[in-house]
């Protein structure tokens, strides 16, 4: 497998151009100040992002919630109406699921039921164009659960019931190939997260427990399979590599496992698991994209510190250990340095990597964190399109994209609009 793929595709079949670059090429050098003080009547001084920092929060909300809005139109019009509402791509990460997530999120921020409808009616298109096909592609964010849970979770919310019938069935139809890796991408793992996302928002035992215990037996018997002795109790392989990252790795492995209820021994590997990680980072505190690689340059969610600290945090709730804490707080400090990335998108880019700090401000409540993911997202707000349309900032081959582009950026403005109930779509349930 080419090195490239770890770059920022996540494609096995494809052949990418080479395009590795140096650390100061990869991301604009974080000149924003540690902190702006809000404040309230006189107009502060300084720049127009150093005036948007300063903002009361209410103020900046609104006008994230409306950039968000136009930015979700925009969207909609380049994924669905330009194309004829075809689906040539259906999947979350770069096709048109991806924009009925963002229409979700938008009807969950704003109760607009034209936004619910639009959705329904994307992913009804997409469960046309996913249904029939090889069953290889069984994850929430690449693979057919995601349209059929997606697709329960909208219809409830509809109140159409025969609907709702219909996308259950069908995620009770998936059958899982015995070829099928583990990780969060491609693998149980993003099947499972389906499952505990129709559990959260329909409602527990949605997907029963003795639907979802076979899988969990499986990641647990392979991970302690590849464990080697003595170091980390679990351990997987995608391509003949044992990647450490939330898409294809460790991170996003232990992260889906995190939310289902385990036993005993299994938490115990998942903890043994973070900590081998914990104490196998980086001096830089950036943690490795693969096992054995001294390589410390990705700073994205897909590899690297982003995607870790979120799970770190997500550690620290479930297991109450203030080391986890500790941990994603350490890996937040290399995202404020190294994260203000050139690329917009979710999956390695500003928009996602932001996300590190919003989940630490939901764990902490510090306002230290809630000022970081505002400067990552004011950055974007007051440059991004500029940026994009210079051709310095990258919104890859989808620019419209959930995870490579755009529409990641709308995701998340609509998130900073109400940072208590954001969350990385298709990671933090
Ligand atoms: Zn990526």
């Amino acid at each position: 497998m080419s090195k490239e793929l770890e770059e920022s595709h996540h494609r096995p079949s494809k052949k990418r151009k080479k395009g590795r670059g140096t650390m100061a090429d990869r991301f604009f050098p974080n000149e924003m100040p540690d902190f702006v003080e809000e404040t309230e009547g006189a107009a502060a001084t300084g720049s127009s992002l150093t005036r948007l920092l300063s903002l009361p929060y209410p103020k900046l909300s609104d006008k994230l919630l409306k950039a968000g809005l136009d930015l979700k139109e925009k969207i909609v019009m380049e994924t669905w109406i330009r194309t004829g509402q075809r689906v040539t791509d259906y999947t979350l990460y770069t096709g048109a699921l991806g924009t009925a997530f963002l229409l979700f999120k938008s009807y969950q921020v704003t109760k607009n039921q034209r936004d619910l409808s639009l959705c329904a009616e994307i992913i009804k298109a997409c469960d046309t164009a996913s249904k029939g096909l090889p069953n290889r592609f069984v994850t929430f964010i690449c693979g057919r659960a995601g349209v059929c849970a997606l697709g329960a979770v909208v219809s409830v919310h509809l109140q159409d019931k025969d609907m709702a019938n219909h996308y259950l069935t069908s995620f009770n139809e998936i059958t899982m190939p015995s070829t099928v890796p583990n990780e969060l991408l491609y693998g149980r793992a993003g099947y499972l997260w389906a499952c505990s996302f129709l559990n959260k928002h329909i409602g527990k035992d949605t997907i029963h427990p003795d639907k979802m215990g076979p899988l969990v037996k499986e990641i647990i018997r392979d991970g302690r399979r590849l464990s080697n002795e003595g170091r980390s109790p679990l351990m997987y392989e995608w391509h003949g590599k044992k990647y450490w990252g939330a898409a294809h790795g460790l991170t996003g492995i232990m992260h889906v496992l995190m939310d289902i209820e385990l036993k005993q021994d299994e938490k115990e590997d998942v903890k043994g698991t973070l900590n081998y990680m914990i104490q196998n980072r980086f001096p830089s505190g950036n943690y490795p994209s693969s096992e054995g690689s001294s390589d410390d340059r990705l700073v994205h969610w897909c590899h690297g510190a982003p995607g870790v600290s979120l799970t770190m945090a997500k550690a620290y709730e479930v297991f109450k250990e203030d080391r986890f804490l500790h941990a994603a707080s350490n890996a937040a400090e290399v995202v404020w340095n190294r994260g203000l990335l050139k690329r917009v998108g979710i999956c390695h880019g500003i928009s996602g990597n932001a996300y590190t700090f919003l989940s630490l401000y939901r764990q902490t409540a510090n306002k230290e964190y809630l000022y970081r993911a505002k400067a990552f997202t004011c950055f974007l707000l007051d440059r991004g399109i500029e940026l994009i349309a210079e051709g310095i900032l990258h919104s890859g081959d989808r620019p419209f994209s959930l995870f490579e582009g755009q529409a990641g950026m709308a995701y998340l403005f609509l998130d900073m609009a109400n940072p208590a109930e954001s969350g990385f779509p298709g990671y933090e349930l």
